[in-house]
């Protein structure tokens, strides 16, 4: 490859080396631009305390699957009053805490199984190089789902198939920032009527032809207005 920099999952990784995996896919190995700010009091440490590697699923390259192989260094809080003794430099613009992806193949993920279903996304993202199971592909929306803390005041609620077009759960929608707010795992008038029940904010209910959530929103929301889509 001409240049490493073009393998890199972000500005603050540093490229060493980029190699063949034993299953056919690509490592690429990175250093994490140092910065030493505790996350628990915000000071700047110069005292390190060696490394600790992660290693995540990246964009895919000509249709191979991508792990970058991350060093990220490790310190020591220098704070007395704080009380963490060491930790390891946070890497926002990369992944998210625990995550197993970066979180631009995060965003992927989630896009298309909001548009497709787990199992139909399942198989595109391996096309695509992807390989993330139906079960990920939940976890992610669910995930990215409890991160908008406003409170949505327009919603619609549909069918999401999440396995082998079988299985249906049900989607929630805000429909004015255009995000899925949360994923119920059953379709089923009580728990949406209680999903309901626990979010007074809502004010207009977009839902499906079907009855169900027709009767859910009677239940749950009976003082809402509900439209049919
Ligand atoms: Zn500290």
């Amino acid at each position: 490859m001409s240049s490493k920099k073009h393998w890199s999952p972000g500005s603050d990784v540093a490229v060493q080396s980029v190699e063949r995996s034993e299953r056919g896919g690509w490592i690429v190995s990175g250093v994490f631009a140092p910065n030493g700010i505790c996350p628990d009091c915000g000071l700047h440490s110069r005292r390190r305390h060696g490394w600790r590697r992660r290693r995540l699923q990246d964009y895919p390259a000509h249709g191979d699957e991508v792990t970058v192989d991350l060093a990220i260094c490790r310190w020591r809080c220098q704070a007395p009053a704080c009380p963490r003794r060491t930790f390891s430099d946070q890497i926002a613009s990369i992944a998210r805490p625990f995550a197993r992806r970066t979180s631009r193949v995060g965003e992927i993920v989630t896009h298309l199984g909001h548009a497709t279903g787990g199992r139909p996304a399942e198989r595109l993202l391996h096309r695509l190089g992807l390989g993330v199971s139906d079960d990920t592909v939940l976890r992610q929306l669910k995930n990215r789902a409890q991160d908008s803390g406003e409170s949505p005041t327009v919603i619609g609620i549909d069918d999401w198939s999440w396995r082998k077009s079988q299985t249906y759960g049900t989607i929630i929608v805000d429909l004015e920032r255009r995000v899925v707010i949360d994923i119920l795992e059953d379709r089923d008038v009580v728990s949406c009527t209680n999903w309901l029940k626990r979010h007074p904010e809502v004010e207009v209910i977009s839902r499906d032809r079907c009855g169900l959530y027709a009767q859910a929103a009677r239940q749950g929301a009976p003082h809402r207005m509900s439209t049919l889509t």
